[in-house]
Formats: structure tokens, C-alpha cells, sequence
């Protein structure tokens, strides 16, 4: 009876991702059954620093939980962000078959394949518990595998950090009038809205951000939250530390397989590797859950942090810039019209049921 739910269940996760068909084509066995002693090396590439508390260590334990639960069958080699290939090129790495896995964010790939960002977080969009109902029961993931077959890439969600900071400035943001000529580092569409606010924003990869800060290089910069930043030292850069991350209310990261990769692998470690990466994303979520509140209990403490709100007007007057961009996206991109669709339609229905569940408990603990 147990072996049976669980055989149901991995069934569950495969038809979600909509490879149950093609992995019995393959394999002519159930999924779930060891059909093969083959064995498999791999290499994963990131976007992240090595061994970086949450995104970086996610990965370690990426490969560690596949190796384990296919008894070695699936060995993959970890390289951090400019080990084997720079942070921003995994994309075109894992669809070239360089290498076989990536894991980043797919609003990295602004510019390549625009429709992508709405896989990591939009602004003023969906959490991440929306985001999780969203790509696996409300059709996301399906989106996101049809957008990137054309680049011979399988997506997976496999984390995400949860709700972020607005960032850390060295300028006082009072008005929208002090967004004008601010210098921050802001990936993705919440750059965007920054550059129409009148701002000029930049795309660094993590590393480098703490001497981009620290010299004036930039006024500015969003990362995480109080784990991560406070990991690369951004508050020893920076006196004030914004809320809320309106950029980036639940970015999902990504491990993207090889299409030629996946298929070579026998059904059982196909779903091996889609249940880590769900596994992945459960374990990261209570990861910043813990390491944030230990950060910001610091940061509270620190006299040379000031951890503020943004005023409402600023908040109101980019969630307007936001609305016209996305507006803009959808009408120059079928695909991002698609996706969005789906999206927004998911994040209506989302947010009424956020407004009187946790959003109305969380008020009463205010
Ligand atoms: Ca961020």
C-alpha cells in the first residue's frame, strides 16, 4: 500500500512536469522503477559564489540528494559562478550542451528570452507560495517548458528566497524625486522601472556588488535580504536597508537540464532529479525563513543600519511604472502575452484568497 502511494505520487510530480509520456516511451517501465545501472556524470554551472549561504549551498545539496537518492547512478559536479563559464552565460551553456545542468534566475536571461522573467519574480507580482501554486497546479510550468524548448532546455523551479529587500542606498529616498540619477544594481523588469523613474539601473553579478557599493560605483544595490546581504557585508557599504522588496516578491530560481541530457536518463533518475529540485525549494524556504530573522535581528541591533520603509508615494508611483512596462512587454512579445495572461489571471484569483488568509492573519500579529 505505502509502496503503491508512492509510486502514485512520483507519477504525480512527472505528469506535473509533463514528462510521464516520453519517460515510459524511453524506458518501456513505470516511473519510479531502477531500470538501468548506468551511470551518469554530470556538471552543474550557477550564477552563484561558491558555497553562498541559500542560493549557492542549495546546489551542493542539489547534487548531494540526487547522488544519494540514485545511489551514485547521477554524479554532478558543482562549478560556481565563473568557475567553468561566467554567472550570467549558464543559459546558453546548458543549451549549447557544454554542460549538462545550470541553476540561476531566469530574469537573467532579460534581453535573450524576455518572457522568462515572469519565472522569477515580477514586481509587485506573486510570493512564493503563489508562485509554487501557480507553476505546479496553475499551469506555470508547462509555460515555462514550451518558452525554453526552442533553446533544447528542460526548466525546473528549484528554489526560491522568498519576499526581498527593497536594498541598501547611501542616499535617503524621500520622494520620487530622489529615484533621479540613483545608481543601483536591479536586475530584471524592477530595473526597468528604476530607468523609467529616472534612475539608471545595473546588472552585476553578486560578487561583485559589495566594491561596486563600498567605492560609489554604484548609490545603490537590492540582493537578497538580511541573510544574504549581510553575508556579503553590504551593510559595512551601505547606511539605510529599504522594505519591502517590491521588485521581487518571491523570485523562483531555476535548474535547467540539456533536453539531449534528460532524455538519456532512464525514468527513475528523471524522477530523482525533479523531486530534489521540489525538495530544493521547500528546504531554501526554510533556510531564509531562519537566516533572515537571525540577520535582521543583527541589523535591528547595528547603530549604523537604518532599516526603513519606503515612503507610500514612492512605492505608488513605481508600482504605476510597473503597470505600463509590463503593459509595453506584453504588446511587443507573443510569448510574454501568453505567459502573462496566465499569470495575472493566477495572481487575481491569488490575491483575494492572500487578502482574508495571510495577509489578514499577519496584520493581527502586528
Ligand atoms: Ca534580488
Amino acid at each position: 500500500m505505502k509502496r503503491m502511494k508512492r509510486r502514485q505520487f512520483v507519477g504525480g510530480l512527472a505528469a506535473a512536469a509533463g514528462v510521464t509520456a516520453c519517460a515510459r516511451q524511453d524506458t518501456g517501465a513505470p516511473a519510479g522503477a531502477a531500470v538501468t545501472n548506468q551511470t551518469f556524470e554530470w556538471s552543474v554551472v550557477t550564477s552563484w559564489p561558491p558555497k553562498f549561504p541559500g542560493l549557492g549551498i542549495a546546489v551542493d545539496n542539489l547534487a548531494e540528494y540526487i547522488d544519494r537518492a540514485s545511489a551514485g547512478r547521477l554524479k554532478i559536479k558543482v562549478y560556481a559562478g565563473g568557475e567553468l563559464v561566467p554567472p550570467f552565460e549558464v543559459f546558453d551553456a546548458v543549451s549549447r550542451g557544454t554542460v549538462e545542468m545550470g541553476h540561476g534566475a531566469s530574469y537573467y536571461h532579460k534581453g535573450k528570452v524576455d518572457a522568462a522573467q515572469f519565472f522569477t519574480s515580477i514586481p509587485f507580482g506573486m510570493t512564493q507560495l503563489e508562485m509554487n501554486g501557480w507553476i505546479y497546479y496553475g499551469g506555470g510550468l508547462e509555460l515555462w517548458r514550451e518558452l525554453y524548448e526552442p533553446f533544447d532546455l528542460v526548466p525546473f523551479m528549484c528554489g526560491n528566497t522568498g519576499v526581498q529587500m527593497g536594498g541598501w542606498f547611501n542616499k535617503e529616498i524621500n520622494s520620487v524625486a530622489d529615484l533621479e540619477g540613483l545608481k543601483m544594481r536591479i536586475p530584471g523588469l524592477g530595473g526597468e522601472v528604476l530607468r523609467r523613474a529616472g534612475g539608471t539601473p545595473v546588472t552585476l553579478p553578486g560578487s561583485e556588488i559589495f566594491t561596486s557599493l563600498q567605492t560609489g560605483a554604484i548609490d545603490a544595490t537590492e540582493w537578497v535580504g538580511p541573510y544574504n546581504d549581510v553575508s556579503f557585508g553590504l551593510h559595512q557599504a551601505a547606511k539605510y536597508y529599504y522594505y519591502p522588496g517590491w521588485q521581487e516578491p518571491g523570485p523562483a530560481l531555476e535548474c535547467i537540464v540539456n533536453r539531449e541530457a534528460w532524455d538519456s536518463l532512464p525514468a527513475d533518475l528523471k524522477a530523482i532529479v525533479e523531486i530534489a529540485c521540489q525538495a530544493i525549494t521547500t528546504d531554501m524556504a526554510a533556510e531564509y525563513v531562519n537566516g533572515n530573522s537571525n540577520a535582521l535581528r543583527q541589523l535591528l541591533d547595528d547603530p549604523e543600519v537604518e532599516v526603513r520603509a519606503f515612503p507610500p508615494d514612492v512605492i505608488d508611483y513605481l508600482k504605476s511604472i510597473t503597470e505600463e512596462i509590463i503593459a509595453e512587454l506584453v504588446a511587443a512579445d507573443p510569448a510574454a502575452a501568453k505567459i502573462h495572461a496566465s499569470y495575472r489571471a493566477y495572481l487575481d484569483k491569488s490575491a483575494d484568497n492572500q487578502r482574508i488568509s495571510e495577509q489578514a492573519f499577519l496584520q493581527t500579529r502586528s
